[in-house]
């Protein structure tokens, strides 16, 4: 049993003086029931707490330590660039870099603007659509999360679902009139809600892999039928593609399934660690964007130097490693592998849903499709999996509707140790 004396201790006095302990809520263990580690540091797959225990890291900071923590390039790239200064509210040529790499990659984004976070990137992209299409509805899916925002803070997955509070208080029912929610993998509901509204429709936005219900992964044509139907409309396309982004491959999602939205929305690994969030799309919508056009948007830190660099060096690494996609594909297996023989071997319910290195192990028989069939899950069998794996050294995410994330960083023997603890934690789960 590990101790968490000095972690107890600087929570106990966060709690004090943070809501929760923490700045994000999902930190705080709540549906878990325990004290978080207090992280001390990271080197590569591992986080180290204040007391000294060690974990293998499957959060990764919930998406964008895809390198693994602390990699000696990212790091190198953070400190000359600090050291020539970390913030000037100027252009820099190393944004333009970064947002060459990004456009390169997706080439969707013809034109994109670099903010300080994915729930920036969101809101500013609703914002552009609007602007662009003249149009107020935005159309959202059940247990897609698309950051804090008012307007998309509705049915908004993992950190509401784990807390059981559907909505949040505090915002006005006037915002959220303009927000439609449908049914993630159900087109037939897509359809008649735009023959109902289509033509008031500015933009559906949508996780084209959704990870903040679980992972749930998109249906055969889903995305497809969404980009058709939206066409038809007028009304953009506008991926969310914070986690995807670079994740499921250089491209995203978009390449991985061959759709080409009008509008992205990235974040997460975009930064390397650092706050970076982007949206950008089809030129003609970003020239809507001041000082271009009469869509207001900005930010005194927008672009910052040690922020960028960071980006650059993780996306110029993933860029040159031959093998990134296939080994992160590889490691996914092998776990998903050792779940599935521990669950048979220990007579457990449970579905895995597996796109790479992201997947989600759902405590349930049934398939998971949407946020309905993600909800069917045994939430006490979670809880008790999640401690003992935490007792184990396995740091995953402590709710049933997050993913759990692998970097490139990963060893043969992180997952020899992985397996080696879902083998016993299931036995002791009958
Ligand atoms: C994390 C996340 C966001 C919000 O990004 P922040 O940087 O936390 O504001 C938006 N969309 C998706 C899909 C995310 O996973």
């Amino acid at each position: 049993m590990n101790n968490f004396f000095k972690s107890k201790e600087v929570f106990d006095k966060s709690c004090k003086l943070m809501p929760g302990g923490v700045n994000s809520p999902v930190r705080a263990y709540r549906s878990v029931g325990l004290v978080p580690p207090v992280v001390k540091k990271g080197k590569g797959s591992r986080i180290f707490d204040l007391d000294g225990n060690e974990y293998i890291d499957y959060v990764c900071s919930w998406g964008p330590m895809i390198l693994g923590h602390a990699h000696p390039q990212v790091i190198g790239a953070i400190k000359a660039a600090a050291e020539n200064g970390t913030s000037f509210g100027a252009p820099t040529e190393n944004e333009l870099l970064l947002a060459e790499l990004i456009s390169d990659a997706i080439p969707s984004m013809e034109m994109l603007r670099l903010v300080s976070s994915g729930t920036e990137a969101a809101m500013s992209a609703i914002r552009a659509a609007r602007g662009y299409t003249g149009r107020d509805l935005v159309v959202k899916f059940e247990g897609c999360y698309h950051g804090h925002s008012d307007g998309l803070l509705v049915k908004a997955g993992s950190g509401a679902l784990t807390a059981g509070v559907p909505d949040s208080a505090g915002i006005p029912a006037d915002y959220s009139k303009n927000t439609i929610v449908a049914e993630y993998n159900n087109i037939e509901g897509l359809e008649q809600l735009f023959k109902n509204a289509g033509n008031n429709i500015a933009a559906v936005i949508i996780e084209p892999v959704a990870a903040n219900m679980g992972l749930v992964l998109p249906e055969t044509d889903f995305l497809k039928e969404l980009r058709s139907l939206t066409g038809r409309y007028g009304s953009l396309l506008i991926f969310d593609e914070v986690i995807t982004g670079f994740r499921m491959a250089y491209g995203g999602a978009q390449e991985l399934f061959g759709i080409k939205p009008d509008l992205t929305v990235l974040g997460k690994i975009i930064g390397g660690g650092m706050p970076v969030g982007a949206y950008g799309g089809r030129r003609e919508i970003m020239e809507k964007v001041a000082p271009l056009g009469p869509v207001y948007q900005a930010g005194t830190l927008s672009g910052n130097p040690v922020a960028v660099a960071a980006g650059i060096s993780t996306l110029s690494i993933i860029k040159n490693t031959e093998d990134f996609y296939r080994r992160l594909d590889q490691l996914g297996q092998s776990l998903q592998e050792a779940y599935e023989q521990a669950a048979s071997s220990c007579g457990i319910d449970i579905t895995i849903n597996r796109l790479g290195s992201l997947m989600s192990v759902f405590f349930t028989g049934q398939r998971v499709a949407d946020y309905d069939t993600a909800l069917k899950s045994d939430l006490n069998r979670f809880k008790k999996y999640f401690s003992l794996m935490l007792e184990e050294g396995i740091y995953i995410a402590p709710s049933q509707f997050e993913a759990l994330f692998i970097s490139y960083s990963h060893t043969e023997a992180d997952m020899e140790k992985t397996r080696a603890a879902i083998k016993k934690v299931f036995s002791r789960l009958q």
